[in-house]
């Protein structure tokens, strides 16, 4: 285990209203860690952060919008005594053909899932270096492989391990830096999809996927709570089965 007891870790988890984020909510409170869940939709977050008992608290946040997460920062600072570990998990996966018609989709990708984690972090990088933080960037197997029609996902997800791997240099022994990629997992990240052709193929994949965000917790539980002195850097991980 970590050296620090999880009691006194204080975890934030972008992207905490559902799927993995949620998953990683339950998983590392049932350890004991203090929470702080951010999302935009404040009504999943809170009901979850009552469910998970008092060491947990539940702030709006969208992470296109920095002013909120410096808001975030200073309530997590205030209530919990500021965050261990950051948890960059907030993501869209907008995927279709490449063309104009996508291109609002193309921005808000970025904006979300690379602008995001990076704005996100900087705005936490003081309460992490105080005292041995750990940032967790939850990237994909679209970080190290790209196909048709997942071009600009591929991209935020291949730019997050570019910056996780830069980070990790810059940071370290101070703060660990970690990149989780997994592959498909069954949540509602392709019902955002919004060409229809695309849409129909995600579902009907989805479907059969094996894996759940439960399974993604526990590694994410587990990458954290090794000792200070080991960092599990990357952990790629797909369904046995996914090509
Ligand atoms: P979900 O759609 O269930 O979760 C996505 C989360 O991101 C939601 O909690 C959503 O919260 C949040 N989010 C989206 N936009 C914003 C925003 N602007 N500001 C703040 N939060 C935002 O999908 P997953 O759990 O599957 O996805 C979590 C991460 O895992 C993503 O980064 C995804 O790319 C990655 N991943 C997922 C895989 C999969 O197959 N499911 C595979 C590999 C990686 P809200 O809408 O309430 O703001």
């Amino acid at each position: 285990m970590n050296t620090q007891s999880p009691h006194s870790r204080v975890v934030v988890i972008t992207g905490a209203s559902s799927g993995i984020g949620e998953a990683t909510a339950r998983a590392l409170a049932g350890e004991g860690y203090r929470l702080a869940l951010l999302a935009r939709r404040v009504d999943r977050i809170t009901a979850l952060a009552e469910e998970l008992g008092s060491d947990v608290i539940a702030i709006e946040a969208d992470v296109t919008d920095r002013d909120s997460l410096v808001a975030a920062a200073e309530r997590v600072q205030d209530e919990l005594g500021g965050a261990d570990v950051l948890i960059n998990n907030a993501g869209v996966m907008l995927l279709g053909p490449f063309s104009s018609q996508q291109r609002a989709e193309f921005r808000q990708m970025i904006e979300v899932n690379l602008l995001g984690a990076i704005t996100a972090s900087e705005v936490f990088l003081d309460q992490l270096r105080d005292g041995g933080g750990d940032l967790v960037n939850i990237s994909s197997v679209a970080g190290r492989t790209a196909r048709p029609g997942n071009g600009v996902y591929a991209a935020t997800k291949w730019g997050l391990n570019g910056w996780s791997e830069s980070l990790r240099q810059e940071l370290q022994p101070g703060v660990r830096v970690m990149v989780i990629e997994p592959g498909a997992v069954a949540t509602e990240l392709p019902t955002h999809i919004t060409d229809p052709e695309t849409k129909q193929g995600a579902a009907r994949l989805y479907a059969s996927v094996p894996v759940t965000a439960e399974d993604i917790a526990e590694v994410i539980a587990f990458a954290v709570g090794r000792p200070q002195h080991l960092t599990i850097n990357e952990i790629l991980l797909r369904p046995t089965g996914q090509a």
